[in-house]
C-alpha cells in the first residue's frame, strides 16, 4: 500500500431508519475530502441531516465505468474519498464492488465502517435456519436465467435471501411456486428497520394467495427455507425404488465399475451407506 495516497472508506448508512448510523460513519465523512455516492441528492439529505458538508461525486450503475477512474485518481493524489449507497452496505448489490476492486488493484488501502445490510437482517429476523445461508441478492431479469436459479435450488438446503422490487415480487413468487411447489416456506421482510416492518412467515403458495387480496407495498426481501437433508435424503432413495439394489449395482458394473467402486456409486446415489448396499446386493444376490 502506498503511504501517500488517500484512502477509501466504504460507509454503510441506514436503510430506513435514520437512528442506526454509527458514530464511526459520522466521523468518517466528516473526516474525509468527498463523498462517493450512488444517489447524490439521497447522499445530500443524509449528510445534511447529520451537518456534515462534503463536496459529493456521483458514482452509480451507468457512470461507474468512467467515474472510478476519475475517483481513483483523486485517491492517488492523496484525497480521503467516502463511498456511500442509496441504503445500507455499498458493494452489497449496488456498484461498490467496481470501485473497491480498482482501488485494491491500485495499491490504495480500502477499510469499512460496517453497518445494516438488507439481507442479514431479513435472515437474522426470518425465524428460518440461519446456521447456513446463501446470499442470492436480485434474480437476474432474463426468464431463461431466472428459471435456472430457481431450478438450482430445488435441492438447496441452505436458507436462500434474495432482494426483489415490490412490483416483481408476485411474478417471482409465482415462478417459484411453479418451479419449488407452493409448500416451501419463506420469510416476506418488509420495510425492515421502518415504521412497517413486517416479517411474514408462511408458505410461497401462502404468500401468493395474500397478493391476489393486498398489492405489494415497500421494499422486500425474501428469504426461502431450504430442504431438510432428510427429505433430499427421501428424494434420493425414492427416485431408484423401481430398481433393486442388485440391479443397480449390476447395471453400474456393465458401465465398467469394478464390483467395490459401483457399490460405492450406488450408495452415493441411493443416499445409503456402503455397509448396507453391499449387505444387501450379497443378501438379494444369494436369493
Ligand atoms: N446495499 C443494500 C444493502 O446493504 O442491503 C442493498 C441495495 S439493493 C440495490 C436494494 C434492495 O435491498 C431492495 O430492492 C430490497 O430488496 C432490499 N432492501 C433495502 N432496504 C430494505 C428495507 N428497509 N427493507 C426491506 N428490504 C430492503
Amino acid at each position: 500500500m502506498n503511504s501517500e495516497y488517500g484512502k477509501l472508506y466504504i460507509v454503510a448508512t441506514p436503510i430506513g431508519n435514520l437512528g442506526d448510523i454509527t458514530i464511526r460513519a459520522l466521523e468518517t465523512l466528516k473526516s474525509v475530502d468527498i463523498v462517493a455516492a450512488e444517489d447524490t441528492r439521497q447522499a445530500g439529505k443524509l449528510l445534511s441531516h447529520f451537518e456534515i458538508k462534503k463536496p459529493l461525486i456521483s458514482y452509480f450503475e451507468h457512470n461507474k465505468a468512467q467515474r472510478g477512474p476519475v475517483i481513483i485518481e483523486k485517491l492517488r493524489n492523496g484525497e480521503n474519498v467516502a463511498l456511500v449507497s442509496d441504503a445500507g452496505t455499498p458493494g452489497i448489490s449496488d456498484p461498490g464492488a467496481d470501485i473497491i476492486k480498482l482501488a485494491r488493484e491500485e495499491g490504495i488501502t480500502v477499510t469499512m465502517t460496517p453497518g445494516p445490510v438488507a439481507g442479514i437482517m431479513a435472515v437474522v429476523l426470518s425465524g428460518l435456519d440461519t446456521s447456513r445461508f446463501v446470499f442470492e441478492a436480485f434474480l437476474p431479469e432474463e426468464k431463461k436465467k431466472r428459471k435456472e436459479i430457481i431450478e438450482s435450488l430445488k435441492k438447496e438446503t441452505r436458507t436462500c435471501v434474495f432482494y426483489e422490487s415490490p412490483h416483481r415480487i408476485i411474478s417471482t413468487l409465482s415462478e417459484m411456486e411453479e418451479i419449488l411447489g407452493g409448500e416451501r416456506r419463506m420469510a416476506l421482510c418488509r420495510e425492515l428497520t421502518k415504521v412497517h416492518e413486517e416479517i411474514d412467515l408462511k408458505t410461497i403458495e401462502e404468500h401468493v394467495a395474500m397478493f391476489r387480496e393486498k398489492a405489494p407495498r415497500g421494499e422486500y426481501v425474501m428469504v426461502l427455507e431450504g430442504i431438510s437433508r432428510e427429505s433430499l435424503e427421501e428424494e434420493k432413495k425414492a427416485a431408484w425404488d423401481d430398481i433393486s439394489v442388485t440391479e443397480h449395482v449390476e447395471k453400474l458394473i456393465a458401465e465398467g465399475l469394478s464390483k467395490k467402486e459401483a457399490i460405492k456409486k450406488a450408495a452415493l446415489e441411493r443416499g445409503s451407506s456402503r455397509n448396507e448396499i453391499y449387505n444387501l446386493y450379497e443378501k438379494e444376490k444369494k436369493a
